[in-house]
């Protein structure tokens, strides 16, 4: 499979959990990068009282 298909399956399966509400946290979390987090529920984290939005 091509580099672009893989990524927009990506994409799209990420839009359809962001959809229906059911989407990881990390994803969205200014903090999921390098090794600036160390929580165990990195990168699946539903619930987490460090997440930050990257907004
Ligand atoms: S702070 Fe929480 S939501 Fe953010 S990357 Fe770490 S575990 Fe995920």
């Amino acid at each position: 499979m091509s580099d672009w298909m893989t990524r927009l399956k990506t994409w799209w399966s990420r839009a359809i959990s962001i959809s229906k509400g059911d989407a990881f946290l990390c994803d969205s979390c200014k903090w999921n990068y390098g090794s600036i987090c160390t929580r165990p529920e990195r990168p699946n984290a539903k619930k987490c009282p460090d997440y930050t939005g990257k907004g």
